[in-house]
């Protein structure tokens, strides 16, 4: 019987480890969500999409949605749902993610998780990465980061420095710091995150798809423990 069981057990997790994954990165806003995405999409060769990054870009382009968008993001609030749902399933209808994605950002609400849970209920293989930091260190973490405007690497100004002040070390862009990432703003943005997003944690528990991160560890640390907590499996199918 408990052959019949393991075996069972195998074509199961092999059925399913031939879903595409996708893996979504929740946490507190500063507890590493964009600093551990790039390596991950790097290591599982899927790619890396934030909704801020999106939103950002939009604005850069001077699109409507961008100029709607900024109004939110500028006080510390989410942007409407239905702004952001259509931007994102976008994004994942596109070819490069066939094969499954990493959300960042995405979803921050209940309506968000229950769309994408429509849209990708029975097709992938979702796992959620819960990354966990105390209160005290998310203030620190986001006063202090900078990122690079043309490749987006993200650097601390105390804890991970360039080697050059205000200039990347992989690309030579210049550093820039976001405009919300203000002690004003971070606390609204705090606000909001246990209200809003928290709520999700539970949501995805019950799914039986989350993993709790501690992300107060060293960078390596969190990405290994992130990448153990990943099947490692290759993704066959088009779900988009
Ligand atoms: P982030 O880069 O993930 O910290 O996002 C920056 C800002 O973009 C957030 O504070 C929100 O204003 C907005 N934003 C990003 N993703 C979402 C989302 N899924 N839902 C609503 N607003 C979002």
């Amino acid at each position: 019987m408990v052959g019949v069981l393991s075996a069972h057990a195998s074509v199961v997790s092999r059925v399913e480890s031939q879903k595409p994954l996708v893996v979504i990165l929740m946490g507190p806003p500063g507890a590493g969500k964009g600093t551990h995405a790039g390596p991950l999409s790097v290591h599982l060769g899927i790619p890396h999409i934030s909704t801020g990054d999106l939103f950002r870009e939009h604005f850069r382009q001077q699109t409507l949605l961008g100029k709607q968008a900024k109004e939110y993001i500028d006080r510390g609030n989410l942007v409407p749902d239905e702004l952001v749902l259509n931007m994102l399933f976008d994004r994942v209808s596109q070819e490069d993610c066939k094969a499954g994605y990493i959300l960042d950002g995405f979803p921050r609400t209940l309506l968000q998780a229950r769309s994408l849970d429509e849209r990708l209920i029975g097709k992938v293989q979702l796992v959620v990465l819960n990354l966990n930091l105390p209160d005290e260190r998310i203030v620190e973490r986001i006063t202090g980061r900078i990122a690079c405007k043309d490749c987006g690497r993200p650097y601390h100004k105390t804890f991970d420095p360039p080697k050059v002040a205000a200039i990347c070390d992989v690309c030579g862009g210049l550093l820039f710091q976001r405009a919300d990432d203000t002690v004003a703003v971070v606390r609204q943005r705090l606000e909001v995150y246990r209200s809003q997003t928290a709520p999700l944690i539970d949501h995805y528990a019950q799914q039986h798809v989350l993993k709790e991160i501690d992300s107060q560890n060293e960078k390596g640390v969190v990405l290994r423990e992130c990448l153990e907590a990943l099947p490692s499996l290759p993704a066959t199918q088009d779900i988009r």
